[in-house]
């Protein structure tokens, strides 16, 4: 099996990471799971991980930022849906790019059941989150997007699947590119304060909340990794 570049063996029948020692150190594979986001408020930027249960097994470590490492009401949710979910359940990890104008839009896409979502996909076997995101963008719209900047992380559960939705802020590469759509039925590039009107898949719901928080800038800031302590 072709190892990903990020160092989690993942499997592709289930479409997703878990822990095998012969690959890598459990401490690895936590830093690679939540991709340096905190697994608890799922904002960028997880320098510690944490033992919660004083356990050995990965389903006792998360990955948490400075602030949810000295306390969060959400704790023991998260762990609680990690230990639901990790290696025992389908969970996908799945990409969203956040494709911003310096107008204050960000652009949406709709499916086919008439919900809309930031435009991503699903990690295939040995690509990281940026090959990702790049290739579905690629792909679902046939433009390229420039530097990507981590914004969110959301764990989803529809029941049948669960997502875990790694966002990141983005501008188109060449504003040149025609977007064609290839799996959505429509875009737009809606304004960031209007964005609670627009009927959204569940799991792009945190997002847009987050990002329609921050309205009140001229366009989307990009988010300090290093920075989670003064985000809110
Ligand atoms: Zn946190």
């Amino acid at each position: 099996m072709q190892l990903p570049t990020w160092g989690v063996k993942f499997n592709m029948a289930r479409e997703r990471a878990y822990y095998d020692p012969a690959v890598s150190s459990l401490h690895n594979y936590i830093s690679a799971r939540s991709m340096d986001f905190c697994e608890c408020c799922g904002l960028p930027g997880a320098p510690t991980i944490a033992n919660i249960a004083e356990g050995k097994g990965p389903r006792s470590y998360i990955a948490l930022c400075s602030k949810c490492c000295s306390g969060s009401p959400y704790l023991s949710e998260k762990v609680d849906w990690l230990e639901s979910n990790l290696d025992t359940a389908r969970l996908l990890y799945v990409t969203a790019a956040l494709i911003s104008n310096p107008d204050g839009t960000v652009m949406v896409c709709q499916k086919s059941n008439s919900l809309w979502e930031f435009p991503g996909g699903k990690m295939n076997e040995g690509e990281d989150l940026g090959n990702c995101l790049r290739r579905e963008i690629r792909e679902e719209l046939a433009v390229s997007i420039g530097k990507l900047r981590p914004f969110l992380l959301v764990d989803h559960d529809y029941g049948h699947i669960k997502l875990r939705l790694f966002s990141f802020t983005a501008e188109l590469s060449d504003l040149s590119e025609k977007i064609h759509l290839h799996g959505h039925i429509n875009y737009r590039f809606e304004r960031v304060e209007n964005l609670s009107t627009v009927s959204f898949s569940q799991a792009d719901v945190a997002i847009a909340q987050r990002l329609a928080s921050q309205c009140d800038v001229d366009y989307i800031q990009p988010v300090d990794v290093r920075g989670t302590t003064r985000l809110v």
